[in-house]
Order: structure tokens, then C-alpha cells, then sequence
């Protein structure tokens, strides 16, 4: 029995406020039976104390007590908001106070006196509404506290996450609408997504928004520019909305639409880092033109629609004249500012439809996809060498640059694109040849030329400019020893297309065109600077020649740079050895002997290169400050084969002994060769049998080898 008392009350708490002890006793010792925690109170005052201090489920209340009456103490539970329910117990039987009571908040009225099954149905009914209040109470404040959470996630979401009717318009907006594009969403509910999408894009968000979807397709993803309220007009999204479908039943798989319900993510960030990408990738940053691919891809273009339309089109090739000058004598900084002047200049000239981009360097292409005759172009390049007539002003400085222009019109001069590109360049090259500033059409007489001489300089100077020339040494033996007495420097080109290219294909076009100055300073140059390496680590009694050609020789500072380059690296005159032809003294006999004796006074010795292969200046050798003649390897080459060319070779030594000359033989490559030479008493050897030319870091190597015991002829094999 006690048991199932226990259950019914289940511990809820009641307060008896009575101020009749026995009262207060008899309904304490009934209500304990089952379960109830009980406490009492003798009067209203006490009861409002205890309520103050504890929380009861309960409150069996009588009304009438002296002092605080029991319709007060329901006042102040209800003013004060105490959650106990009241259940009026009272003798007082008028249906007015019962009324009252209820009116004023009690939940129930027992009369006195009670028939105690009456009273517990009553308690047991006040208790378990108690509960079911109590229990919604926990519910509610967890669902609320959900809620708040769900809300915290949504509106703290990078991310606009929104949710569209069936119509489109916004009926949920998180707080990011307001962060992300500066729309308060309060003025986008209710309102067409329409207001939030950017023109173009808002075609493309139609189709995304109002197309029912289910199933896999029912999400889709896409990039929208988004209107912005602020500084930016407008920010790239990519987005991604979900038809809402409701399944109306579980036969029916198409569900109803209910409408959409999207996030939207920022990207515009990504998109601005994506353009300057791409913009880096067709365009020069320099000066901001189309580069060379997108010149090609706008040219192609163009060589399809005239194709088409049977079209002429124009490539201009136009090169600075004198840019060069201004990049060596006034520094990169203000060649880069020359270019950028020169652009803005060119873009002056052009019409609607034509490109204009840089090539490379000091290059500019023109593509005009529009000529009717070979005059549009002609006037378009009247104009742009028109341009060039007023100076540049670059900060203080007045800058004259001329340019040259090549034209190659489509399809007299190619129909392809490379085809095209390479006759206005070969047009623009025979401008230069011409005396620079000026234009020229590409003509049929021009395509002879296209590997010549005129495509060699034009590629040497580019070498000169892009470092592709290398210098490498070839040793020379004593004939004896065998030892490695000296090396010849001699230069390599590292052409970009065609490989390596030897001296003898490009050295005589550097000598007409004057490039060999440069050629030969950087070999002078690069050839000093290895030396000292290699005297650094320890090998020296090692002698470098070095070959120079006429125009070299004939510079006034022709020794003075000899000297400041030996100086530079801190190397004495015994260490170089200067070769010349027998052309270079016999051209210009006085000043040539003027400026040897000079070298040979600084140590710096003079070898005869080639020697027997031109003028038969024999006689006059014993005039000359000369140290060492190299017998050309034609002539080496001719021992044992030939009897009258070994016969000179013999008249070369037997005459270079007279002299009291050093002898190298040349292009050594068999040991027949070696021992002859030997026996004629020659005294140093270069050629193939001792090694080929190699570069700088292998003939250090190579030194090394020899110092810690290895023969030269070995490592030559
Ligand atoms: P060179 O001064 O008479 O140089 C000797 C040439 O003979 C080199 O050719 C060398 O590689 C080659 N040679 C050496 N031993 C043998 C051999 O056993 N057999 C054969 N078949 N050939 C051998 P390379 O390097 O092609 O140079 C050719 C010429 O170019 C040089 O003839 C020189 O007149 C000129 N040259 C090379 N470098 C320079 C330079 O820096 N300045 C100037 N002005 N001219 C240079
Ligand atoms: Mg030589
Ligand atoms: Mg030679």
C-alpha cells in the first residue's frame, strides 16, 4: 500500500498554510502517507517567508487566518510569479470566496471539511498539471535554447544562406546579407531575389532559382555577381541552392515544390586573384599591352576572318632604333619608363579593332585586321614614325628614339601566322640595314636573305643581350712533357633554337657588323675572370691566350682595356697571351707594332695565329714584337699525307728557330702528327690528341685531376 502512496506523489513538495494546529496535522499526516514532502505554515506571513526560501509544487491554503488572509498570499504568488499551484482549503463556505480565490489564481478549492478521498484526487490532479507544466517548461527552454543556437550558427556563417518561396521572393535571410553586400535583410524579405543578383547574371540565377528540381539534380552550384550596397558595386558568389520538396505522401516521388533554399559564398577574392592571373598570362606587365601570345591568338583570329572574306590584313614589326643606347647609358629604370612612354605613344595611333603588343624587349607588333590596300598600312606607319618626331620626356630628360617598321600583309607575304610574323620582321630588319627610322613592305628579295647574315646579327645581338655566348679552353701541351702549359680561350654560342653554334659561323659577321667588340670584350672579360679562379685554388704557371680580331685591335683603347681587365683580376701580363692573324699586322703595319710593343713591354707575350694561311710575311716577322707562332692546323693537318705540306711546316719551324720564336702547332689530333712535330723540334702542342675545348668548371676539374697525378692524354681519350 505504502508503496503505491509513494508513487502517486513522487516526491512533489506541498506546503500546508493553516493556522489551526490540528488542521495543519491531520492533512500533514494523510498527505505523507503518499509520498508527498510536506512542510507546514501557521499563518499567511510565515508561508510568504517560506516561499521566499524554497519552491513548493503546492500550497494547500486556508483563507481565512488571522493576519495575512489566504487571498493574500495568492496575491503575492501571483504578483511574485512563485510557480506553486494553490489549492484553496477552507471552512469559509461561500461561493463568493471560492469564486475569488479562483479568480485570483488558485488552481482549485477544496471545502471543509473534506472527504479525503476528495481532497487527494484533487492534489493528485493540481500535481501531475504541476508536472505537465513543469515538463513543457523544460521543453520550451531547451527548444529556445536550440534555436538561439541554430540561429548563432546561421547568422555567424560566412556564408548567406537564404531561403526563397515558390516565387522567388526571400522569406529567411541570415545577418551576413548585412556584412557580405550591405543590405539590411529586413528590406530583402519579402522582396524578389532578383533585387540582390547583378544584371548579367541575373538571367542565369532565373534559370537556377525557378527551375523545379529532385532527386541529384535537385542542388545545383553556380557563380553570381551579387548587387552590392557600398563602395564596390558588385561581389562574385558562387552559390548554391536546393529546390525544397515536400513529399506529400509516401506514394507520390515528385513531392511538391516548396521553393529554394540557398548559401552563398564570397569569392570574390578568388575571382580578382584569377583575373590578374589570367591578365598576367596574355598581357606585358611593363607597359600593360597584349604580349606575345595574345598577339598570336588575336592575329590567328584575324587570319581566319580574312580567309573567310577574302581580306587583306597587316603585322607591323616595329624595333627602337636606339633603345639599346638608352638601356646601356641611362640605366634599366629608365629604359622600362622609355618603353612604357613609347606604348602609350603607339596606342595613340591605333583604330578600334587593331592590337597593339610587346614582343620582347624593345619589340612591338601591330596587327590591323582590317586593310583594303596596302596604303591603310603605309599611313598607319606615317603616323606612328610621325610620333617618334617629338621627344620623349622622361623625368629632366629628352629622349630621340626612332623606330624601324616591318610590314607583312596578308596574303602577299604569308598566310600563315608564323609565315607572317617572320616577314614583317625580316622587312623591319632590311629598315635597320637601310639606316634605321622608316618603314618597308615585306618583298620577295627578302626571303633570300632570311638565313643570312642579316638573321645572324640580328640573333647575335640578341645572344649578346640574353647571355647565350660561353667561353671555353682548349689546353696546350709541352711537345716534351706533355704537361699543360697555357689554354686558348675560345668563345661558343648557346643559341637558343639552333644549339650550339662555333665560332667560324658567327665570328666573321661579328667583325663586319662590330659586334665583335662586344663578342670580344666579354671573352677578354669572362676569360681573366676564369683564369683567377683557377688561380685561387692553387693552379697557377698557367697562361690563357686569347684571340682578337681587327676591329678589336684598331680601338684606341685597345690595350687600355687589356690593362684594366688584368688589373680587375689581379693578374700579371705573363699570364695572357694575345693572338692575332699575320692580316691584322699587315693591314696596318706602323700602329699594329706600336701597340704590341706595348703589350710586350707590360709581359703580356703575342702569338701569331693561323700563321702560313695568309700574306707570305716571313721576312718581315723579325721586325715584329711577336713571342709565338701557331702553325695553322691545315698545315698539321698535311704531315705524312702531303710531302709539300710538311714541307712547310718545316720551312715554319726551321724559320721560327731562327727567329728565336716559340712554336705551337695547331689541330694535333693523331700521334704520327705528334712525334713528327716532335722531331722538328716544335715545342708546344694544342689539338684534339690533348683535348677539345671545355668549358670553365671541367677544365678546372680537369687541373685538379693533373695535380693529383693523371695525364692530360687520358683524360683527353
Ligand atoms: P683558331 O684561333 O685558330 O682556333 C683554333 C680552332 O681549331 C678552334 O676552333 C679549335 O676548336 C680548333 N681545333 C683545335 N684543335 C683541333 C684539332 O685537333 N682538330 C680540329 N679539326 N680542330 C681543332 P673554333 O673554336 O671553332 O674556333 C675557330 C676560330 O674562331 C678560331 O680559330 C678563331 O679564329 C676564332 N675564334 C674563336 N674564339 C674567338 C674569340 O674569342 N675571338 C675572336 N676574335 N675569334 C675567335
Ligand atoms: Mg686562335
Ligand atoms: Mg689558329
Amino acid at each position: 500500500m505504502s508503496a503505491v502512496r509513494t508513487e502517486i506523489g513522487m516526491g512533489r513538495s506541498i506546503l500546508i498554510v493553516d493556522d489551526e494546529p490540528i488542521q495543519r496535522e491531520s492533512l500533514m499526516q494523510m498527505i505523507l502517507l503518499y509520498g508527498y514532502q510536506v512542510e507546514t505554515a501557521e499563518s499567511g506571513e510565515e508561508a510568504i517567508s517560506m516561499l521566499q526560501n524554497y519552491t513548493f509544487d503546492l500550497l494547500l491554503l486556508d483563507l481565512n487566518m488571522p493576519g495575512m488572509s489566504g487571498f493574500d498570499v495568492i496575491d503575492y504568488i501571483v504578483e511574485h510569479n512563485v510557480p506553486s499551484k494553490v489549492i484553496v482549503v477552507s471552512g469559509d463556505a461561500s461561493f463568493d470566496s471560492a469564486r475569488e480565490a479562483l479568480k485570483k489564481g488558485a488552481h482549485d478549492f477544496v471545502k471543509k471539511p473534506y472527504a479525503p478521498d476528495e481532497l487527494l484526487n484533487t492534489i493528485k490532479n493540481a500535481a501531475s498539471k504541476k508536472e505537465l507544466e513543469d515538463s513543457h517548461e523544460v521543453m520550451s527552454t531547451k527548444l529556445s535554447e536550440s534555436e538561439y543556437l541554430h540561429r548563432f550558427i546561421v547568422d555567424h556563417s560566412p556564408d548567406i544562406v537564404f531561403m526563397l518561396d515558390t516565387d522567388g521572393r526571400f522569406t529567411f535571410l541570415n545577418d551576413t546579407v548585412y556584412k557580405s553586400l550591405g543590405f539590411s535583410k529586413n528590406d530583402l524579405l519579402g522582396q524578389h531575389y532578383s533585387k540582390m543578383v547583378s544584371g548579367q547574371s541575373k538571367e542565369q540565377a532565373q534559370f537556377v532559382f525557378t527551375e523545379r528540381r529532385a532527386g541529384e539534380r535537385k542542388s545545383r552550384n553556380i557563380e553570381l555577381k551579387l548587387k552590392c550596397q557600398g563602395e564596390s558595386e558588385y561581389r562574385y558568389s558562387d552559390t548554391t541552392s536546393m529546390s525544397i520538396m515536400l513529399n506529400q505522401s509516401d506514394h507520390n516521388v515528385n513531392g511538391q515544390f516548396q521553393g529554394t533554399y540557398g548559401v552563398a559564398r564570397d569569392i570574390t577574392e578568388k575571382k580578382q586573384a584569377q583575373e590578374v592571373i589570367n591578365f598576367q598570362a596574355y598581357h606585358d606587365l611593363l607597359t600593360n599591352l597584349p604580349n606575345r601570345a595574345l598577339m598570336e591568338d588575336r592575329l590567328q583570329i584575324a587570319i581566319t576572318q580574312s580567309k573567310r572574306n577574302n581580306q587583306k590584313l597587316a603585322v607591323m614589326f616595329l624595333d627602337l632604333d636606339r633603345f639599346k643606347w638608352v638601356n646601356d647609358t641611362m640605366g634599366h629604370t629608365m629604359g622600362d619608363r622609355l618603353l612604357q612612354a613609347v606604348s602609350q605613344r603607339l596606342e595613340s595611333c591605333l583604330r578600334s579593332g587593331d592590337t597593339l603588343a610587346r614582343f620582347g624587349g624593345d619589340e612591338f607588333t601591330l596587327v590591323l585586321p582590317q586593310v583594303k590596300q596596302r596604303e591603310d598600312a603605309s599611313i598607319i606607319a606615317e603616323k606612328v614614325l610621325n610620333e617618334f618626331k617629338t621627344p620623349f620626356m622622361i623625368d629632366e630628360h629628352e629622349l630621340f628614339v626612332s623606330a624601324s617598321i616591318g610590314i607583312a600583309v596578308y596574303p602577299e607575304a604569308g598566310t600563315c601566322m608564323e609565315s607572317l610574323i617572320k616577314s614583317a620582321d625580316l622587312a623591319m630588319y632590311c629598315v635597320k640595314e637601310r639606316g634605321k627610322n622608316g618603314f618597308e613592305f615585306y618583298n620577295e628579295e627578302m626571303s633570300g636573305i632570311s638565313n643570312s647574315k642579316l638573321m645572324m646579327e640580328r640573333d647575335l645581338r640578341k645572344a649578346l643581350m640574353n647571355d647565350e655566348l660561353r667561353v671555353c679552353y682548349q689546353p696546350q701541351v709541352n711537345a716534351e712533357t706533355e704537361e699543360v702549359v697555357g689554354f686558348e680561350a675560345l668563345v661558343r654560342w648557346e643559341h637558343a633554337e639552333n644549339g650550339l653554334v662555333f665560332p667560324d659561323e658567327f665570328i666573321p659577321i661579328a667583325e663586319e657588323t662590330g659586334l665583335i667588340l662586344e663578342v670580344g670584350n666579354f671573352v677578354m672579360e669572362t676569360a681573366c675572370k676564369d683564369l683567377a679562379e683557377w688561380r685561387a685554388s692553387g693552379i697557377d704557371n698557367i697562361r690563357v691566350s686569347i684571340n682578337f680580331s681587327a676591329p678589336q685591335v684598331d680601338q684606341d683603347d685597345f690595350i687600355d682595356r687589356i690593362v684594366q681587365t688584368l688589373q680587375k683580376y689581379n693578374l700579371p701580363g705573363s699570364a695572357l697571351e694575345v693572338e692575332i692573324t699575320e692580316n691584322i699586322i699587315m693591314n696596318d703595319m706602323a700602329h699594329v707594332i706600336q701597340k704590341l710593343r706595348k703589350l710586350t713591354t707590360l709581359g703580356i707575350k703575342i702569338a701569331v695565329d693561323d700563321f702560313g694561311t695568309g700574306y707570305s710575311s716571313l721576312s718581315y716577322l723579325q721586325h715584329f714584337p711577336v713571342n709565338t707562332l701557331k702553325i695553322d692546323k691545315s698545315f698539321v693537318n698535311s704531315i705524312h699525307v702531303n710531302k709539300g705540306g710538311t714541307s712547310i711546316v718545316n720551312a715554319i719551324v726551321a724559320m721560327a728557330q731562327g727567329l728565336n720564336l716559340n712554336l705551337i702547332a695547331e689541330g694535333v689530333e693523331t700521334d704520327p702528327q705528334l712525334e713528327y712535330l716532335k722531331s722538328l723540334g716544335c715545342a708546344e702542342i694544342q689539338g684534339w690528341l690533348f683535348g677539345k675545348a671545355e668549358s670553365a668548371e671541367t677544365t678546372l676539374e680537369m687541373l685538379e685531376k693533373i695535380r693529383n697525378g693523371s695525364a692530360l692524354r687520358e683524360l683527353a681519350a
